[in-house]
């Protein structure tokens, strides 16, 4: 059994959203310069990277990231290989013929080669689900989608897709690296940061062959 990380690497090369904050890494400690150990702080939004959305992010009545279920977060997942598609609508859902019964699904995308080639800069034209495809996906009872870019609507379409994923429950994770990964059935194990009463966070993603 193989075990692909799928997380970004954080470092203050990563693009983050257009008005989020960036990533700062700074040593505050240092063992050259006479302390015991090194130490260093870390100052970046929530968002940043490998992360998950809280419902809280989008429904200002929604549970924060510190509430969610981690059994939504681990287990069986279906990974579905998009490579010529630039928006994931209900249409190309029902063509793609998802396995019955897949409760987790993480799209590939032409996102992931920017990944791949170690693009620093953010890019606005981005592979994003659609509305209907968001709708498409609660039908099927589908409880994680996973996307390999930072969000997981399109940009500037942002609040109709999270809205329809998060007020049914549905777990958002963005930012994945499925650069390695093929189509296919995995395990996952995606680990937000236990931030109380927070909107989103970083998370440790990573996927099992089965
Ligand atoms: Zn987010």
């Amino acid at each position: 059994m193989r075990t692909y990380d799928i997380t970004l690497t954080i470092s203050p090369d990563l693009p983050t959203w257009p008005g989020d904050p960036g990533v700062e890494i700074e040593r505050v400690e240092k063992i050259e310069d006479g302390s015991n150990a090194n130490v260093s702080r870390v100052d970046m939004g929530v968002h940043t990277g490998t992360h998950v959305d809280a419902p809280y992010h989008f429904l200002q009545d929604g549970i924060t990231v510190d509430e969610l279920n981690l059994s939504l977060l681990t287990g069986r997942a279906y990974v579905l290989h998009l490579p010529e598609v630039d928006l994931i609508t209900a249409a190309v859902l029902e063509e793609a013929q998802i396995p019955p019964r897949t409760r987790r699904v993480l799209f590939k995308t032409r996102n992931s080669e920017l990944w791949a080639g170690a693009e620093t800069e953010f890019q606005t034209d981005f592979v994003g689900l659609s509305e209907d495809g968001a709708e498409y996906l609660v039908r099927r009872g589908v409880k994680l989608v996973g996307m390999d870019y930072l969000s997981i609507a399109p940009f500037k379409q942002s609040r109709p897709t999270h809205e329809r994923l998060l007020e049914a429950g549905v777990v958002v994770v963005e930012g994945l690296n499925l650069t390695e990964v093929d189509q296919g059935r995995y395990t996952i194990y995606c680990l937000p940061l236990k931030i109380a009463n927070s909107d989103g966070a970083p998370a440790r993603a990573i996927l099992i062959g089965v």
